[in-house]
């Protein structure tokens, strides 16, 4: 089982379906040379926001898959709270966006795989549950795990091959 490794809540259906998604996202940011990571929010069934990493693109460090996600659903439904999302995302969020996250009430978040140097979805630290917060999320980790990881590790590895054979 690669899902609850931390005692959280377990793969629901349509998890794998959506995580696909998410990879399909991360894979468009490979394609533009940007680290590949993606996310995708789904209300009722339905994807209502997508983004990839942008950040070499954009020349904007906020420019994470997660936040173009958030701005994307929330302009989708005309509201700032994203009460009844699930956000899959497939790298553990970093600080940044595990704040987006919660200030957007991001009601579930699922991701693939962990993130040891900036991981805030309990890696470093749990700011996604945190009770001293007003909003604590639901969380399912480690699912699609070695799909997800693999785009990172191919996508660093061909980068550096590359700036050997230079
Ligand atoms: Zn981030």
């Amino acid at each position: 089982m690669d899902v609850n490794n931390s005692g959280q809540r377990f793969e629901r259906e349509d998890d794998r379906r959506w995580m696909a998604e998410a990879i399909e996202e991360a894979r468009k940011a490979e394609a533009i040379g940007e680290v590949p990571i993606g996310a995708v929010i789904v209300r009722n069934g339905e994807v209502i926001g997508r983004g990839y990493n942008l950040r070499e693109t954009g020349h904007d460090a906020t420019a994470h898959a997660e936040m173009i996600a958030i701005r994307e659903a929330s302009q989708h439904i005309e509201a700032w709270r994203l009460l009844d999302c699930t956000l899959y995302v497939t790298l553990e969020p970093c600080p940044m966006c595990a704040g987006a996250i919660v200030q957007s009430r991001v009601k579930r978040v699922v991701y693939g795989t962990h993130d040891p140097k900036a991981g805030c979805a309990g890696t470093l630290m749990n700011l996604l549950q945190e009770p001293r917060f007003n909003h604590e999320t639901e969380l399912t980790s480690g699912l699609m795990q070695e799909e997800c990881a693999d785009l990172l590790t191919t996508f660093f590895r061909r980068l550096r091959s590359r700036r050997e054979s230079r």
